[in-house]
């Protein structure tokens, strides 16, 4: 058992009656196992899910938000979908006038973190766990963070707030196998290699906004090719704004660049010996 759990289940023990977890769902993977874990752990402490709409979501063919309310309901947990009232994630870059960089996440603080946090604060609990997918195996910096910290500006004279990430040692292959183990399906939108239902035409290897600062130049590619409106709202607010997401070119460049490189290198692996 690893330490933050040990942990969590005294803390649980010391606050009993009043404790509730609160699991941070994107509709994702690891969402999804998170969500899984927490419930196989706690069977008996109320435990909520909370989605934060982005305005920028996965609608097809089916959506992030609909998707994850049929898997939290799977576990019998009741989901609340929030929102930022202001503003959606491509209203904030135009307002801005520049996108969010990953030193500056405005979108993860303003447009997730802000709307969760006030949600955590209208729950009645003298105890709660803010439980994030985060995996250690995810990137180096991610794999530096403690699994279990104090949330000092949730926490009050009457609530204690922790975030915890609960799949924080899992690897990508465990997540996946929890899933194909225990027939939980996967949103569509993930790479066929995800699936083990026969699920075809995904695209991601993870599930976020439709296009994230963080996609890659293939995730760009692929969502150049397979939704094509996601690609162009953003592509035409970089040319609106002046300002392009990425330090290295528009989106039409990189992309350009990449289908040359892909290109290329089909043709290099034809060449006759
Ligand atoms: S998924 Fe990406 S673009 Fe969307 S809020 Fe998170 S970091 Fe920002």
């Amino acid at each position: 058992m690893c330490h933050s759990l040990e942990e969590v289940k005294r803390l649980v023990s010391r606050f009993d009656g009043s404790v509730a977890f609160v699991i941070n769902h994107s509709g994702g993977k690891d969402s999804i196992r998170m969500l899984g874990f927490v419930w196989e752990c706690f069977p008996n402490t109320p435990t909520f899910a909370v989605m934060a709409d982005t305005g920028f979501e996965h609608q097809r063919p089916i959506s992030a938000i609909d998707f994850a309310h049929s898997r939290c309901t799977d576990f019998n947990v009741s989901l609340t979908v929030v929102r930022n009232p202001r503003r959606t994630y491509l209203q904030m870059v135009e307002q801005r006038g520049m996108f969010p960089s990953a030193q500056y996440r405005q979108c993860t603080s303003d447009l997730k973190r802000g709307p969760i946090e006030k949600y955590i604060r209208t729950l009645p609990f003298r105890l709660i766990f803010n439980c994030m997918g985060i995996r250690s195996e995810e990137s180096p910096p991610r794999s530096k963070l403690p699994p279990l910290t104090l949330n000092s500006s949730l926490t009050t004279n009457t609530r204690t707030v922790y975030n915890w990430f609960p799949i924080f040692e899992q690897t990508l292959s465990d997540v996946l196998c929890w899933h194909w183990e225990n027939r939980v399906p996967l949103h569509p939108v993930y790479v066929p290699e995800f699936h083990r239902d026969g699920t075809a035409g995904g695209y991601l290897r993870r599930l976020s906004c439709r296009l994230c600062i963080f996609s890659t130049d293939t995730d760009l590619l692929a969502i150049r090719q397979h939704d094509p409106e996601a690609f162009h709202a953003v592509s035409e607010l970089e040319q609106k704004i002046g300002f392009t997401m990425r330090s290295t070119g528009s989106l039409v460049q990189i992309t350009k660049a990449a289908q040359i490189v892909i290109e290329t290198r089909d043709a290099q692996v034809c060449l006759p010996f």
